[in-house]
């Protein structure tokens, strides 16, 4: 019986290492990786030499603002952009309206999910309604997700009714939970700490984006610090599974390797402008809160890079999170008023190869925190995150030697810009198959809306505890 597809003559990333062949799919699935001398018969035939083929990414944090937020981005021009950027499962953050805090709310998120996303989603849902846990958790999802951060002065993006900074709180959430055996993904923040700095600057008269972006990294990160270490002694008072989202500073870092080495169900991600963006000052002078998300600065960055090559860090995801040029602007005279947050899903990918091919990151650890590790942890693997006979066929086919300049025009996001326009970046995905199925295809999307499907957690998780990675 000839296979449907034989993606032929490229060089596969395997859980064993980078290997030339073909790959034989089947249905939705991949049903044979052969030496290149070995050419099953096949009905299609896709010539992918020069080609690296990898597994798709796993993103498991990103704002896709439907419903409620539909001027910034909506679930088609987001997983659109998904598709071209190589991600095949996409998990949405619940800072959308109304939030994702009991079962009929979700449902429906799912409902619009099932008509437009082009590639395969969930959505994490809020863990603020502590009795609402135990009916949201058998519905599917991947994690529960709590923001500690509440803005001051503006209603978006972490909007009243979703942020918890009250420990007590936190704690009844934590303890309900663990008992779902799901993680928690926390936004660590200190809501006490943040009015305090914040309002230093303020009566010095500094409340411009450089103003902003100096105080969230004010007293080397303390806002993050104390926040990380809080939630790393609640996580061992409750036992629950926490991830800890923007991980940026060395104290961080050190706080969760010491969790990690005492073998605790502790892990964490790294987001896209902690490693190519809000770590150079000279972007948020160039491109004021257009660049923030949050500052940096070098010592914390170098840090951050540090715990993504050794294993602090689980997993690279993006904290997409388009916002309107209109709502950006304000934050030359107020970076308060701005609204907070990068869009990144699309080049990603181009971003971390670059650096691969500088000699920075290894192709292999770049693939595990982008796709192996994140499938790993919120229940995916086997079906996704990685090449191997029998998984779902979800790959993206790289060209390694291409260079590409990003621009503004091939921005897919509704909101039109990206930070990254002008960057030079090599490593550029040219095909993205989902379930065997081209949803971007020769430079362009051919996914269509309702082809993506509810990405459910298939295994008891592993890997979560303790080891290097
Ligand atoms: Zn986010």
């Amino acid at each position: 019986m000839p296979v449907d597809l034989l993606l032929k003559g490229g060089v596969v990333m395997t859980e064993g290492g980078l290997i030339p062949a073909n790959i034989a799919i089947t249905g939705e699935q991949i049903v044979g990786i052969t030496a290149l001398s070995e050419s099953p018969a096949a009905r299609r035939v896709v010539d992918v030499a020069g080609l690296h083929l990898l597994p798709g990414l796993i993103d498991t944090h990103s704002h896709h603002r439907e419903p409620g937020f539909t001027d910034k981005e909506d679930i088609i021009t987001a997983t659109r952009a998904c598709a071209a950027g190589g991600v095949t499962v996409s998990v949405a953050m619940p800072n959308v309206s109304p939030p994702p805090t009991t079962p009929e709310i979700l449902r429906d998120m799912f409902a619009l999910y099932e008509k437009k996303a082009i590639v395969d989603y969930n959505v994490n849902a809020a863990g603020t309604v502590v009795e609402e846990i135990p009916r949201l958790a058998p519905l599917g999802i991947l994690a529960f997700k709590v923001f500690m951060v509440v803005d001051t002065g503006r209603s978006y993006p972490h909007m009243p009714g979703i942020g918890v900074h009250d420990h007590g709180k936190l704690m009844a959430i934590f303890e309900a939970v663990a008992k779902t055996g799901l993680p928690i993904m926390v936004h660590p923040h200190d809501q006490e700490l943040m009015d305090h700095i914040e309002q230093g600057f303020w009566a010095k008269g500094e409340r411009d984006f450089r103003a902003y972006a100096k105080a969230y990294s004010a007293n080397d990160g303390v806002i993050w610090d104390t926040a990380v270490g809080m939630l790393l002694r609640l996580q061992q008072a409750t036992g629950v599974r926490l991830h800890v989202l923007h991980l940026q500073t060395s104290l961080c870092a050190k706080m969760l390797r010491a969790a990690k080495d005492e073998g605790r169900p502790v892990t964490s991600e790294v987001n896209p402008w902690a490693l190519w963006l809000g770590n150079d000052w000279k972007n948020i002078e160039r491109l004021g809160s257009y660049a923030l998300s949050y500052y940096v600065p070098p010592k914390q960055a170098e840090a951050t890079w540090q715990a993504v090559l050794d294993g602090t860090a689980d997993v690279i995801a993006t904290d997409h999170a388009p916002h309107l040029k209109e709502e950006k602007e304000a934050g030359w005279t107020d970076g308060w008023k701005a609204h907070t947050g990068t869009p990144s899903t699309q080049y990603y990918l181009s971003l971390l190869l670059t650096d691969v091919l500088n000699g920075r990151i290894p192709l292999e650890r770049a693939v595990e925190l982008i796709s192996t590790r994140p499938a790993k942890l919120f229940g995916l693997y086997p079906q996704k995150g990685a090449i191997r006979v029998g998984a779902d066929a979800d790959i993206v086919a790289v060209d390694m030697a291409a260079e590409n300049t990003i621009t503004n025009e091939s921005v897919l996001s509704k909101c039109g810009w990206t930070p990254f326009a002008g960057r030079k970046v090599r490593g550029i995905p040219v095909h993205t198959l989902l379930r065997g199925q081209f949803v971007f295809e020769k430079g362009e999307v051919v996914g269509q809306p309702g082809y993506g499907r509810l990405a459910r957690p298939q295994s008891s998780t592993t890997g979560t505890t303790g080891n290097r990675s």
